[in-house]
């Protein structure tokens, strides 16, 4: 079975990320969406194994250790990383696949899958991203001071990704189709349909 693409989006906390998945999940159903490992507690309304697999520092490193996360970070005083079960889930499958990770784990991901697909989401100011991240009232102000260098330092390293979309107020439909839009470019890589070439002339033989 032809794999599919492997897609991994980007995007500092306040650069609506979460409701671009979210909403492309919905126009793409075929879409698989990587679950990802996580010892920070869960937000409110967050379901296990929806959203995160909710584990112990213990129980991460224990999987860190046998081999069973394919990317990590210990990202804002917690682990996150991508369970090498999803990858398997999900491409068994056929199905192109989106990691929803932060820059160190795109950047694993795209050394272990260099064909790798890496976008990243930013509102359009820096500004815009703090009232953001202030509006959803969920982290503490700590928090939030440690969100913002993080997106800083983040930003530094754009350049391992191929695609940047902005998502400005009201954006999330047209990121949304944007997003769409390259996927499906993507799909028509000459790298990615040598399949097709290949056969192109299998009749008139
Ligand atoms: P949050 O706590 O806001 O859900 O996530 C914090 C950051 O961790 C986000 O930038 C999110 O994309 C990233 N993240 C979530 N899951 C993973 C993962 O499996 N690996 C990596 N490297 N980052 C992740």
């Amino acid at each position: 079975m032809k794999r599919g693409l492997i897609i991994v989006i980007s995007g500092p906390a306040g650069s609506g990320k979460g409701t671009v998945v979210k909403a492309l999940r919905e126009k793409m159903p075929t879409l698989g969406i990587s679950v990802s490992a996580t010892t920070r507690n869960p937000r409110p309304g967050e379901v296990e194994g929806v959203h995160y697999f909710f584990i112990t520092k213990e129980e991460f490193e224990r999987r860190i250790a046998s081999g069973e996360i394919l990317e990590h970070t210990y990202y804002c005083d917690n682990y996150y990383g991508t369970p090498k079960s999803e990858l398997e889930r999900i491409t068994a499958e056929g199905k192109d696949i989106i990691f929803e990770i932060e820059v160190n784990g795109a950047i694993q991901v795209k050394k272990l899958f260099p064909e790798a697909v890496a976008i990243m989401l930013l509102p359009p100011s820096a500004k815009l991203l703090e009232s953001r991240l202030r509006g959803r009232g969920t982290e503490t102000e700590e928090v939030i001071k440690q969100r913002l260098r993080r997106a800083r330092d983040e930003l530094k390293l754009l350049h391992h990704y191929d695609y940047l979309v902005v998502n400005g107020e009201n954006m999330v439909d047209d990121c949304v189709e944007l997003i769409k839009d390259i996927i499906t470019s993507e799909h028509s890589r000459t790298s990615r349909m040598t399949d097709f070439a290949e056969k192109f002339f299998e009749d008139n033989n």
